[in-house]
């Protein structure tokens, strides 16, 4: 995330279909991540990604994604206009904004790859369940906020690890699409780097503004 050169081995899967997947910790900034020898091809990653069964109706996912959209949504002047970055094969959370007086459009590498929307400024910006798939997270974030009006907010929502005890029993670092993974550390460096202010709201959802 930060670019220092301070990385170290972390930790090493020791059993299962992973075994010998490497994830190395930055001392700076404290981002983990997978490299990219252990990390799986697109066409791999794609293929899990399209088996995942997200039901835009399903009350269950719409609970979970209204851990976001709730508290976004007390921010927001009504008409906001945003966008929900990695929207996946069935989006549901730009619906749920839309149906409630907050436009929203979507991106998604795989399934919605209209550059065109990154060419314009929100009021708001989503990324949920995302921030963990991708290489180059400060490259996104950076693209992301530079779509950002002054004053926007940006929901990231993503599991935070906490320590090497915590990381070891940890399921979110089994999935194999998930390779870049944030500390609380993580996010207060990128709110200083850019100059965000920062409302933590659960163990895996933060917002984030940007200057007025
Ligand atoms: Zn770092």
């Amino acid at each position: 995330m930060c670019g220092t050169p301070h990385t170290e081995l972390f930790y090493q899967q020791t059993r299962g279909t992973l075994q010998g997947r490497e994830f190395w910790r930055c001392q700076n900034c404290q981002l983990i991540q997978v490299p990219a020898v252990h990390r799986l091809s697109l066409a791999d990653e794609k293929a899990i990604y399209d088996y995942h069964e997200n039901d835009p109706q399903d009350p269950h996912y719409r609970s979970f994604l209204d851990r976001a959209a709730v508290p976004l949504q007390s921010r927001l002047h009504s008409g906001a206009q945003g966008l929900d970055f990695g929207s996946g094969p069935g989006p549901t959370l730009s619906l749920m904004l839309t149906e409630r007086g907050f436009p929203c459009a979507i991106y998604d590498v795989f399934y919605a790859p209209d550059t065109k929307v990154l060419n314009t400024t929100y009021d708001y910006i989503t990324c949920t369940e995302v921030i963990e798939h991708i290489a180059a997270p400060a490259d996104v974030l950076e693209q992301l906020l530079q779509c950002l009006k002054p004053g926007g907010w940006l929901v990231l929502m993503t599991k935070r690890w906490r320590d090497l005890a915590h990381f070891k029993g940890w399921n979110y670092r089994n999935d194999p699409t998930h390779i870049s993974f944030f500390h609380q550390h993580t996010i207060d460096w990128l709110a200083q780097h850019w100059s965000l202010r920062i409302d933590y709201l659960s163990d895996d959802v933060v917002i984030l503004q940007t200057k007025q």
